[in-house]
Parts: structure tokens; C-alpha cells; sequence
């Protein structure tokens, strides 16, 4: 039972790290936890204040004998802050962090300096008004003015930093328009709900059965067992409908909801159907709000304002006082789990905030991960099946083209012969096609053109990667080999790393139909923050052919015109070396095939590949997701990996070579004399060995329980801070990754 409580007084302080050590009164000692609200004498003069327990402890940092006592339980200690801090707490333990960054992750944080004001730009006039406005202004040759008014009246809103910076226009002119009541200048407070501009366009529509069905049962497993929901359900299933009717029942009930969105997916199309039903209750949030701008929505939600936030995944953190559904939308994706510490997953931690609310987790996904599926085959989770389209729609049909013919007939473009014809078909009937460029993870790994063949590590049953200096190596184990001139399988020259950019497809692209309108989307082209909208809205305007992009144009718009989807190489992602990398290959074909035939016209999917006979490949094309998971949880039980076992991996970092080195070795030391039950794969170099001048230097921990993993974590921690070399090392820890070191 611990002894001493670190306290934090001023919790919407900057500093959350300043916290004050208090002793623990005996009769405090059996019922005091982190979270809870004190009151504490505070100061030379003992003024008594309120602050919350954020850390228990048995270790003083000052003399005891100079500690004060607390002196009560806080009766206002069901605050939502308590809770906030509790699920810190859970988080720490869970994931591996200092208490303080768990804090920071969870608690918004009131900024003290000014925040710069967020500005838009937005036309104040009608489009034939603006229309002889700028005739005028062209014959008056005010060019400047001419280019702004043009702009809007194209983008009736337009961010102040985007006129200024990219359309370079100066404060002088835009004050000259404001003035003139051309334009307005809108600030984020008056803009924060943009359905003050939006009529209501949706109708409501009537849930068929099949939702129905779903809603229900996910309403009466809420009035009872509260498990964890997971919907299956294909893309344009409805899923989206359903999420709706849960919050508006959640709502029905004085309960508000949260829902996650993959930022990627969070598109004007979506947020506008959601405003379209619960209106101006919805509150947005996004990675481009300032601390400041979230902390202001966060105190709208604990006013009650708002009864749906929607939002990528810090938006768990909305602190609701009461709270009806936590829905996590493409629950498989990566964005869920955090690459800074505490490294958390939203979708557990919504799980554990969901039980200390007594709200239920939905789960939604057409590729649900094989994390969950695993568990709702467990009995975890309820598992509610949406198999069919909305209003009979069909899914789109699948063909595999295998690459390696493709060589061996002399075709060297990245367009197979099939996927050039049927372009030319549909470009004749003006219907719409997509190219996707499956990049993920194109460094490194090593593969031949010409059978298809991977090289693998033969321990670990991950591809290898190429290094600089010219040798293969196993970032699970560290086997290293030389690097390989001919096909070990088939002898071929053609061995080498997959290099092909959306930049060249797009060349060939252009070169084979010259006559084709070419979008591209990519990093390079979505550099400005709104040009991954611009470039979507234009596709969906028709005023394209063909779009090309990476996994980026795989999410958020519906395209109906879209009756060609062409995935140029399916296999790139199976050549990371990450135990999910078939999982992430079946996820990204699936959901790109998802995009053709979602109008009136019927859709099809071309599959270029090298390994067409890959179970992850074979079973996308015929949509089979039961297949898919059947093998890949296989192999996963077969090799130790999560979801049957659990992963821990652990990195050790320093300025200093040798100092990384003794770190891992001493962790992996430790482990091996006190916790023999966990299997040990390390240290060894991380798959980047150094960032920014830090070596890096990994372990790799599994066992089947997780609890068993928390406790090599803990045991690690004591070591750590016993021992003086690790001052000058860093330690993360990272459970069940979803990327390597
Ligand atoms: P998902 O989220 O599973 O991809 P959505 O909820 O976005 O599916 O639904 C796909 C399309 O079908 C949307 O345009 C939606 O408005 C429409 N839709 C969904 N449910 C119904 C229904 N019961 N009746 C008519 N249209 C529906
Ligand atoms: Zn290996
Ligand atoms: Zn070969």
C-alpha cells in the first residue's frame, strides 16, 4: 500500500510535471486513488487547496519527516478530470511511460500565450455580382484583386494564410475587398460549425434490415453486457447509418458519443452527413487545431454543448461527462496506435474508458483487423455481420493478373495488356477509373520481376532488406547475408528493389492515353493542406479520366462514375518485413476494390502482381475475408505472433553507440534472469540504426499473456532507475507494434 501521493494542483497549467509529494494518512492509505481529488495544505502558510492524485508511490523524493499530510478525500471527486487522470494512469501501466506524458496525452492543455487567430477568407457576394465585379476589375487591370476574387469565386472559402502565402496577396488589398464588402474575414470562433452554411441536403433514410438488425442488437448487448461491438460489414454496407443511430440513441438517453475517424477518411462529404443529421451538436476536431482551439471544443463538451465529437484519435480524449457510444470507424487502421509515448492503441484505451463510463465500443470495418476478429472470435467482442451492399448494389468483380507473364511476354510497362484494354474501353464510354499505387513500404526489400520470389530471412519468415552497404539483412534477428545478382528460385537478373513512383505512372500513363484528362495524388501533390480535397472534389466533378494516387485515394469519397480500379502492383506491401505486412496488403487491395461500382454502373478490379498466388492477394480478389483471416491467424499462432501471442518491443537509444548497446544488453540481461517465462528475440540494430545522430538498438519480448509482458515492462523500469548508465540512455517501450523500430 503506498505511503506518499504526488499531487498536481493546477491542472489546466502548462507544467503538468509540477507535481507536489504528500504523505499518505493511514486511514486514506486502503481507499486512495490515482485520480482522486485532496484537499492539501499548501505553502508556508498552510492555505488548504484542492489538487488530484496523479502517481501512488513507497519511494520519498524529499524527507519524509518534511512531507506534508493530506488532509481529505476531495467530495467533488467524480470529476471528469479524476477520470481523465485514472485512465492516465491505466495507460502508463499499460503502455510503458512517465506518468506526465501520459497526463499530457490526456489532458488538453490551456495554452497562457496568445494564439494567433485562426482566419478565413469567405465571398460575400453572389456569383453574377462577382462575376461583373471582376470583368471590372480586369479592365481596370487590378490584378491583385482579380486574382483573389477569381480564387473565391471558384472556393467561396479560403483560408487567410493560403491567399496570403500561395496566392500572394497583401493585408492591404484583402482590407480594401473587406471593406467594399466583397469578401468577409471570418475567424475560427464564428467558423467552428460550418453548417451555418450548409443547408440540409440528406435526406433521412429508412434503415433497411439488415442495419436494423445490427442496431438493435448493439442497443440491447448496451443495456446488458456492454462487450465491445465489431461490425464487419463491406464498404457500402451502411455502416455509416448505423453509427448514426446508436449516437442518436446515446443522445436519447443524455448520453453523448465519440467518434473516430482516420483523418485520412475525414473528409467535407462525410462531416457534412453527420451535421446534416445532428446539426450543430457535432463538433470537429482535427490535427490542425492549436492546443488552444481543442482545449475551447473540450470545454464545450464538458458544458454539454455538443453531443457527437468527431475526430482522429486524440478525440477520446473529449472529456464528456457522461458518455453513450465510443465508435471507431476503420478500426483496422494504423493511425489508431500512437508512435509517441505513451504508445497507446486507441481502440483498447477506448475500451477501458468506455468500462470506467459504462458506455459500449463499436467497431467498424470492412477489413477488420486480425486483432479484433481474433477476439471476437474469442467472445470478446459481439461480431455483427453487414455481408451486402446497400439498395442490391453489387461488389465489384476481381481479376488477378499476374505480372511475370506480363515480362514474359514482352510487356515492360507497369499497365498490364488486360488493364490497358479495359482503360480503353472505359475511357471510350467516358466512365471514370482509378490507379492505385500500392507504396507502402517500397524501401528496401528485395524481390525478382521475374518469379515473383521474396528474399526471406530464413528464421523470421520476413523479407530482408536491402542496406547501404550492400548486404541483406533481418531486422527480427539480425541475420545478415550478402546481397544477391541472380534469382536465388529462378536464376533471373531481374532481381532488385521495386522503385516505381506515381510520378513515372503517370508519365506512362499520359504516354499511352495522351488524350486522357490525368489527376495525380500523392505526398508530392498534397503537399498544401487542402490540395488532397481540391483533388478529390475534382475527380468527383468529372473534370478528370483518370486519377493516380497511393493509399491515399483509397478513403472518404464516394466516386460513381468509377468504374475501373486498377492496383498497379499489388505485392510491394508484402515485401516489408512486419509480421502484418499480408494484413496490411489484404486491407489496402479490399478497400481499393471497394471504390469501383459504387454507382449506378457495376465496378471492375484488375490486380497486378507478382505472387498471384499470395493467400492475401487470392482472397482479396474474391472478396473473402473469412479465407483471408483463417490463414493469416494461422500463421500467426505459428509464429508466435500477435494477436495468439503477445509482442513487446523495446528500443534502446543514445548519442552514444556503445551506450545503446549496454542499454538493450542490460534489459535483455535482466530479462533473461528474472522473467525465463518470455520468449527473447535481441538486441540487436533497429531497422534504422541511427535518427538524428541516436543509435538505436531493439529487443523483442512475446508471450502469450499480455499481463506477463506489462510485468517485463515493470521490472525493466526498477532496473532503469537503479541504474546510473541509463542516464544518458533513452528506452521506449512499444506493445504489439504496428511498426518496427
Ligand atoms: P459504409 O459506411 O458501410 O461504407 P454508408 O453508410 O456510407 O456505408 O452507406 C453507403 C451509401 O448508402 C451512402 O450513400 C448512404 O447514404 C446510403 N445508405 C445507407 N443506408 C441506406 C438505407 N437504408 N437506405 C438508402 N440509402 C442508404
Ligand atoms: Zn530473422
Ligand atoms: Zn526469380
Amino acid at each position: 500500500m503506498a505511503r506518499y501521493a504526488n499531487i498536481i494542483i493546477d491542472i489546466s497549467h502548462e507544467k503538468l510535471d509540477k507535481t507536489f509529494q504528500y504523505r499518505i494518512p493511514e486511514q486514506l492509505q486502503a481507499v486512495l486513488e490515482e485520480g482522486m481529488r485532496v484537499r492539501v495544505p499548501f505553502g508556508n502558510g498552510g492555505r488548504m487547496l484542492s489538487g488530484y492524485v496523479v502517481e501512488l508511490t513507497d519511494t520519498a523524493e524529499y524527507d519524509p519527516a518534511k512531507l506534508k499530510m493530506i488532509q481529505s478525500i476531495d467530495k467533488n471527486s467524480l470529476a471528469i478530470e479524476s477520470k481523465l487522470i485514472a485512465l492516465a494512469a491505466w495507460m502508463r501501466k499499460n503502455y510503458g511511460a512517465t506518468m506526465n506524458q501520459a497526463l499530457k496525452t490526456v489532458l488538453p492543455v490551456k495554452q497562457k500565450t496568445a494564439e494567433k487567430m485562426h482566419r478565413r477568407i469567405c465571398l460575400a457576394m453572389e456569383q453574377n455580382q462577382a462575376q461583373n465585379l471582376l470583368c471590372e476589375y480586369q479592365r481596370k487591370h487590378y490584378t491583385a484583386k482579380a486574382r483573389l476574387l477569381e480564387a473565391l469565386m471558384e472556393n467561396p472559402v479560403i483560408d487567410y494564410e493560403v491567399v496570403t502565402k500561395k496566392l500572394h496577396i497583401t493585408p492591404t488589398v484583402i482590407r480594401g475587398l473587406q471593406e467594399q464588402s466583397v469578401l468577409e474575414i471570418e475567424t475560427q470562433r464564428s467558423y467552428r460549425n460550418p453548417i451555418k452554411r450548409v443547408q440540409k441536403k440528406e435526406a433521412d433514410v429508412r434503415l433497411n434490415e439488415m442495419q436494423q438488425n445490427v442496431v438493435e442488437a448493439i442497443i440491447e448487448n448496451a443495456r446488458t453486457t456492454k462487450k465491445p461491438c465489431l461490425i464487419h460489414g463491406v464498404t457500402g454496407s451502411g455502416k455509416t447509418e448505423v453509427y448514426m443511430e446508436l449516437i442518436a440513441e446515446g443522445i436519447r438517453r443524455g448520453r453523448p458519443s465519440i467518434v473516430l475517424i482516420p483523418e485520412i477518411a475525414l473528409t467535407y462529404q462525410t462531416v457534412m452527413r453527420f451535421y446534416g443529421r445532428f446539426g450543430d451538436r457535432v463538433s470537429i476536431m482535427n490535427s490542425r487545431l492549436s492546443p488552444g482551439e481543442r482545449f475551447d471544443q473540450f470545454e464545450r463538451a464538458k458544458r454539454g454543448e455538443i453531443d457527437v465529437m468527431i475526430g482522429p484519435r486524440s478525440a477520446l480524449f473529449t472529456p464528456f461527462p457522461k458518455l453513450g457510444y465510443i465508435i471507431i470507424d476503420e478500426e483496422h487502421e494504423s493511425s489508431y496506435k500512437s508512435e509517441t509515448m505513451p504508445r497507446y492503441h486507441a481502440r483498447e484505451t477506448a475500451i477501458e474508458w468506455a468500462r470506467m463510463h459504462g458506455a459500449t465500443v463499436v467497431l467498424g470495418s470492412a477489413t477488420p483487423s486480425v486483432d479484433s476478429y481474433y477476439k471476437a472470435q474469442q467472445g470478446e467482442y459481439l461480431l455483427l455481420q453487414m455481408p451486402r451492399r446497400v439498395m442490391q448494389k453489387s461488389l465489384p468483380e476481381c481479376h488477378i493478373v499476374d505480372l511475370r507473364q506480363e515480362l514474359a511476354a514482352g510487356n515492360y510497362s507497369i499497365l498490364s495488356r488486360r488493364l490497358q484494354e479495359l482503360m480503353t474501353e472505359r475511357l471510350e464510354k467516358q466512365e471514370q477509373i482509378m490507379l492505385f499505387l500500392n507504396r507502402r513500404g517500397v524501401a528496401g526489400f528485395v524481390s525478382c520481376r521475374s518469379c515473383g520470389y521474396v528474399i526471406k530471412c530464413p528464421h523470421c519468415d520476413v523479407s530482408m532488406s536491402a542496406h547501404n552497404n550492400g548486404r541483406l539483412m533481418c531486422h527480427y534477428c539480425g541475420y545478415e547475408q550478402e546481397y544477391v545478382s541472380l534469382c536465388p528460385n529462378c536464376g533471373s537478373k531481374y532481381i532488385g528493389g521495386f522503385r516505381a513512383g506515381t510520378q513515372k505512372i503517370e508519365q506512362m500513363v499520359r504516354q499511352s492515353f495522351p488524350r486522357a484528362r490525368v489527376l495525380r495524388m500523392d505526398a508530392d501533390t498534397t503537399k498544401n493542406k487542402d490540395s488532397y480535397e481540391e483533388i478529390l472534389s475534382a475527380f468527383a466533378n468529372e473534370q478528370a479520366d483518370i486519377l493516380i494516387g497511393t493509399q491515399m485515394i483509397v478513403k472518404g469519397h464516394d466516386f460513381p462514375k468509377v468504374t475501373l480500379v486498377g492496383v498497379l502492383a499489388a505485392d510491394l506491401s508484402l515485401g516489408v518485413p512486419d509480421y502484418r505486412a499480408a494484413e496490411r496488403t489484404f486491407q489496402l487491395l479490399t478497400q481499393a476494390a471497394g471504390r469501383a461500382g459504387r454507382g449506378e454502373r457495376p465496378g471492375e478490379v484488375i490486380i497486378q502482381t507478382y505472387q498471384p498466388e499470395h493467400y492475401s492477394v487470392t482472397t482479396a480478389g474474391a472478396q473473402d475475408y473469412e479465407g483471408f483471416y483463417e490463414k493469416e491467424s494461422g500463421f500467426r499462432g505459428l509464429m508466435h505472433y500477435p494477436p495468439v501471442w503477445n509482442m513487446l518491443q523495446i528500443l534502446s537509444t543514445s548519442k552514444k553507440e556503445e551506450e545503446a548497446v549496454y542499454g538493450a544488453a542490460a534489459m535483455a540481461e535482466c530479462i533473461r534472469e528474472k522473467h525465463g517465462e518470455v520468449m527473447l528475440v535481441g538486441p540487436t540494430e533497429a531497422a534504422v540504426p541511427r535518427i538524428s545522430d541516436m543509435y538505436r538498438q531493439v529487443l523483442y519480448v512475446r508471450h502469450p499473456d499480455y499481463a506477463a509482458l506489462v510485468s517485463v515492462k515493470d521490472e525493466l523500469e526498477q532496473m532503469i532507475e537503479k541504474d546510473v548508465r541509463f542516464k544518458n540512455i533513452s528506452v521506449q517501450f512499444d506493445f504489439n507494434p504496428m511498426n518496427g523500430f
